[in-house]
């Protein structure tokens, strides 16, 4: 990896082991470019210097390593770039889930950007081993680094930080923090990752379900609220004009923890005589999951143990004695679950229209759902004005889309790819 520079982080193999590094909280949250020497990596553009200085307040205008403005998007035969961009709501959260398929794509030259928009300063420190003496104090520093170790590990060519401050815990006083990311401006939120698309012009995007019945984070919750009408109005040229140059991805996924893994994992405990870290709540979730009709499923063979390494990067998050992360062995592991899960939410069909396959965000919007268990579709028309005010008004035409076939036929097209 070579260092960038104006990029003041310390690769974790420059620490000396059990030191933390210095305790100078760093305001300019920019990186290099990742992995450039990992075997099959494609040569990328040096990244930018960024643009996005983070203000004192911990606010950001988007603090990004990664391609300049000025980086060719299509490739030498003249394509578009392939391009992956996963948002998540803190750090851990891009190893625990989907990290095999991030990895998978960076090893057959997709582009892939990590958004993560909180720095994770409320999350406890969970691994014993890691609670030493101004951990605590450090937390946001110490955090920083071990996301940047662990998108290191999974093979995210960019990190962009959108610096706003962890929500806490449902419940927990950090709720009420002006600055926390539940409480700011949605619009404002929208608005940044409407710009961080329309720099980095990924074809694909992934985002978190509906969490609200299941794991009500509030950051989680922020995170699949902002991403739906970002996704919307990235290429509308009426919406965000300052934002940049419209570009609308292809599709929206939601990233599921695998119902199918979680069941088989489960029953894995038990044949091995183990007790299993999963509850009645997990299993009932795990169920509605693999019950849903438009999971993608995700060969990951050979990619299982980046979400192990990954984990392990978040040292104070995540305790290696672990049975709910580390229970079982690799080889089980990667016999009974080689592969990561998602739900198509969206997608653009052949008319440019931007198609809604996503029962979760009828009903958190309060919109009436005739055919829920089978999936609606609805088309997003051009809309004026700006802002998701706007972009609520546009979802005026729902259509069963499953009957038409056209559903089906996205669903087929995608099995194994999420760029197909
Ligand atoms: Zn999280």
């Amino acid at each position: 990896m070579v260092p960038h520079a104006r990029n003041n982080y310390r690769p974790a193999h420059a620490r000396t082991a059990g030191r933390w590094p210095d305790n100078n909280i760093r305001l300019n949250l920019l990186y290099t470019p990742m992995d450039m020497d990992r075997p099959g990596h494609p040569q990328t553009s040096p990244g930018r210097a960024g643009n996005g200085d983070v203000r004192p307040d911990g606010a950001s205008d988007g603090a990004s390593d990664g391609a300049s403005d000025s980086m060719p998007h299509p490739t030498s035969a003249g394509q578009e770039r392939r391009c992956l961009m996963v948002i998540h709501a803190h750090p851990d959260d891009e190893s625990s889930k989907g990290s095999a398929t991030v990895a998978r794509y960076h090893d057959e030259g997709v582009y892939t950007i990590l958004v993560c928009c909180t720095g994770g300063e409320e999350g406890d420190i969970l691994n014993p081993a890691a609670n030493s003496p101004g951990v605590r104090e450090n937390i946001a520093t110490i955090r920083h680094d071990e996301l940047h170790d662990a998108a290191s590990i999974i093979g995210y060519d960019e990190v962009v930080h959108l610096g706003y401050r962890d929500s806490g815990m449902p419940d927990s006083p950090a709720n009420r923090h002006p600055e926390a990311f539940a409480n700011v401006s949605l619009e404002a939120v929208v608005s940044k990752l409407v710009t961080e698309i329309r720099r980095t012009r990924p074809q694909v995007i992934i985002t978190y379900p509906d969490e609200r019945n299941h794991y009500p984070h509030p950051d989680h919750i922020r995170v699949h609220d902002a991403s739906l009408p970002a996704f919307d109005a990235a290429g509308d040229p009426s919406l965000y004009p300052d934002a940049g140059k419209p570009w609308q991805p292809s599709r929206l996924f939601y990233v599921l923890f695998s119902g199918g893994r979680i069941l088989e994992m489960h029953e894995q405990f038990l044949l091995a005589g183990k007790q299993s870290p999963f509850d009645k709540r997990w299993l009932e979730r795990a169920a509605s999951w693999t019950a849903k009709k438009s999971i993608i499923r995700i060969d990951v063979t050979g990619y299982t143990h980046i979400r192990r390494k990954a984990l392990l990067a978040h040292a104070t998050q995540i305790d290696p004695q672990s049975p709910f992360w580390f229970g079982l062995p690799d080889d089980v592991v990667d016999k009974i679950a080689p592969y990561d899960e998602y739900e198509l939410a969206r997608y653009v069909d052949g008319t440019g229209k931007i198609i809604i396959v996503d029962d979760h965000s009828a009903e958190a919007q309060g919109r009436s759902n005739a055919t829920s268990g089978a999936g609606i579709a609805s088309t997003v028309g051009s809309a004026s004005g700006t802002g998701t005010d706007a972009m609520s008004e546009t979802r005026d035409t729902v259509q069963d889309a499953v009957g038409s076939g056209s559903l089906a036929a996205i669903l087929a097209s995608v099995q194994n790819d999420l760029f197909g």
